[in-house]
């Protein structure tokens, strides 16, 4: 879909319950409350390794889904972010953007956003020498961008960037920053790098959303266990009345659509 039809589509949805697919009915569904756009510049997010974070309300979540995408259990987390309408946030890993650009490109027609990962993964960046490090981060942006968008510009079109294993660098930090390029760590994670079963998964999350109250909250949705757990843990969402909030980079990057 071309930019600003996809701009277009994405700020025609701001006005209200918010549908993941153009046209689908929302009633009921857990829905996403509000789109929050985010200033890249000079950004860096998330309490768990930043002093501040994105401007939540009580009961308001971020969901963010790293290291996809993966033909084995990306699909079915798109498919229940689907059914209840929900958006969220995909920090891409460049090797799987370039090896499923199908994926990366079904992720942002259903309304969701898309950021980088860089390109292989490294555990972690910040310990690799720096050029390396920035020369795997800039791979990253362009595998991701090329994949979404059949070409990679100078600037990503979503500057957000999440480090793998949280790994940065105050020099890397800086890079990024006069890269124009936001930073986002996370306010709680699910730990699904560990194996257990969804239930447990299940529990884990949600009582460290409730302790927490709100925030970013980081998953992988290359986990199997996540996968299952996920339609449990959006009814859980609506149940306990937390509501989902969709980051979108800002300024939009067009002058051409109506606000
Ligand atoms: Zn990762």
């Amino acid at each position: 879909m071309p930019r600003i039809v996809r701009l277009a589509l994405v700020l025609a949805m701001c006005g209200g319950i918010a549908p993941a697919l153009a046209g689908q009915d929302c009633a009921g569904r857990l829905g996403t409350s509000r789109v929050m756009e985010v200033d890249p510049a000079g950004l860096q997010v998330g309490t768990k390794h930043f002093p501040q974070t994105l401007d939540l309300a009580d009961k308001e979540v971020v969901l963010t889904f790293d290291d996809g995408p993966l033909p084995a259990t990306t699909p079915g987390v798109l498919k229940a972010l689907a059914r209840e309408c929900v958006r969220a946030t995909f920090f891409v890993i460049g090797r799987n953007a370039a090896a499923h650009p199908d994926l990366v490109r079904r992720e942002i027609a259903e309304g969701h956003t898309v950021g980088h990962h860089s390109m292989t993964h490294p555990m972690t960046l910040a310990d690799m020498p720096y050029d390396k490090a920035v020369a795997d981060i800039e791979k990253g942006l362009k595998a991701d961008e090329r994949a979404a968008y059949g070409e990679a510009g100078a600037q990503p079109r979503v500057p957000f960037f999440r480090f793998p294993g949280f790994g940065s660098s105050p020099e890397l930090l800086d890079y990024l920053k006069r890269r124009g390029i936001g930073v986002f760590g996370a306010d709680l994670w699910a730990s699904d790098w560990n194996p257990m079963t969804p239930q447990e998964q299940l529990d884990l999350v949600m009582a460290r959303l409730d302790h927490a109250g709100r925030g970013i909250i980081l998953f992988h949705d290359t986990r199997g266990q996540t996968l299952k757990m996920l339609p449990a843990f959006l009814a859980a969402l609506k149940e306990k009345g937390y509501r989902v909030v969709h980051i979108v980079p800002s300024p939009a990057r067009t002058a051409a659509v109506p606000r």
